[in-house]
């Protein structure tokens, strides 16, 4: 298994392999801005020093695909109001616990005060939380793309089936390809040339779906996988497209992305849930049909339809470039706040949070170059 998983960081293909992608680049003749859609491979890039082996070659433009980053104020403000009801226990993936909302205050802060917020690593722990707190109100506040959303279909049925009735979902699921297509067509739009497809979003998708947006908006993708030899290899295919003039979907993660993706999965999400018309994004605004929420016969388990919570939320610090960074408009270093007021232990912006949160790379690993 070592000598498969060393493949994956192989120096001499990586090194073979960025001989090939500037010949490349060169005889395209400029720079390709790339954007990595996903937080992952942002921190796969920097960590790695993708980045500077390519530099002058490949300019790496940091996307939204963190969907902790995402999530906006008000949302993680009714997380917040909804977890000081009492009675309940409010439970969500660990990082978001950690992003202030308006004021300052996070779940992480509310816990500390008595409040009973819980981290999950999986939709269906709420469930086992309901099941053994019968005299409490558990919510899941759930967020993520399509690589959780299945999970949290799955724990709506389980709860309808096992007829739970102290256990809620606040949903709060995107949708990766609405939000690549929005991006691509704002008047704002950053440089990209072509994407690095999300590789966990696309096992559920499939390669397929990416196909009407790559012809429509002219941008090659290839979806890629989370070894440093999968990015270098997925950087390779879109030169080799540009420098072919070719506009495709390429998969370069074939072992877990197939072209119809997951089929059971798919059809969960279609089952439990309805697209939103509009749906805020952290830095983007409004984005019509951009997230998923959740069906009429299921809506017993609906916990913004049960417990009709509304906030009144403050403003963002207006010196956190999140928004520009989100959108692929600015890098970390170039925030003010970076490094220095905004630290992974004193976090300004979800950015600097997030386990997949750009700022939070450039922290980890560009701070002190
Ligand atoms: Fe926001 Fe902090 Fe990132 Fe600046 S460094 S954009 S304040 S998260």
């Amino acid at each position: 298994l070592n000598i498969l998983w060393n493949k994956f960081k192989d120096p001499e293909r990586v090194k073979n392999l960025v001989k090939l992608i500037k010949k490349e680049v060169e005889k395209y003749g400029k720079p390709i801005n790339i954007m990595e859609f996903c937080g992952g491979h942002t921190h796969v890039i920097l960590r790695n020093g993708l980045d500077e082996l390519l530099k002058g070659y490949i300019n790496f433009v940091h996307g939204p695909g963190c969907p902790v980053c995402v999530i906006a104020l008000e949302r993680l403000d009714l997380a917040i109001e909804l977890a000081k009801i009492p009675e309940v226990i409010l439970c969500t993936y660990g990082d978001l616990m950690r992003v202030p909302g308006s004021n300052r205050i996070s779940l992480l802060k509310l816990r500390a005060e008595g409040y009973e917020i819980k981290p999950v690593s999986s939709a269906l722990e709420a469930l086992k939380l309901a099941m053994e707190n019968p005299q409490k109100k558990v919510i899941f506040f759930a967020i993520g793309f399509e690589t959780t959303s299945p999970h949290t279909a799955v724990l709506i049925k389980q709860a309808k089936e096992l007829g739970v009735k102290n256990l809620w979902v606040v949903c709060n699921h995107i949708l990766a390809l609405v939000v690549l297509e929005y991006l691509l067509q704002s008047e704002e739009k950053p440089l990209i040339d072509a994407f690095i497809g999300p590789g966990h979003v696309s096992t559920i998708t499939g390669s397929r779906a990416y196909e009407p947006i790559v012809k429509k908006y002219q941008t090659p993708i290839v979806i890629s996988g989370f070894e440093p030899l999968d990015l270098i290899q997925a950087v390779y295919l879109i030169a080799k497209q540009m420098r072919e003039g070719r506009c495709e979907v390429e998969v370069q993660y074939t072992r877990s992305v197939t072209p119809e993706g997951n089929i059971k999965a798919k059809e969960f999400l279609k089952e439990v849930f309805n697209i939103r018309k509009s749906f805020p994004w952290r830095g983007l605004g409004e984005i019509p049909y951009s997230a998923y929420e959740i069906k009429e016969e299921y809506q017993k388990w609906d916990g913004e339809k049960f417990f009709k919570v509304s906030v009144n939320s403050g403003k963002e610090n207006p010196l956190c470039l999140c928004g520009k960074v989100i959108k692929g408009l600015s890098k970390p270093p170039e925030c003010r706040l970076f490094g220095k007021v905004c630290t992974p232990q004193n976090p300004i912006g979800p950015c600097m949070v997030s386990s997949e949160g750009a700022c939070l790379a450039y922290f980890k690993y560009r701070k002190n170059l």
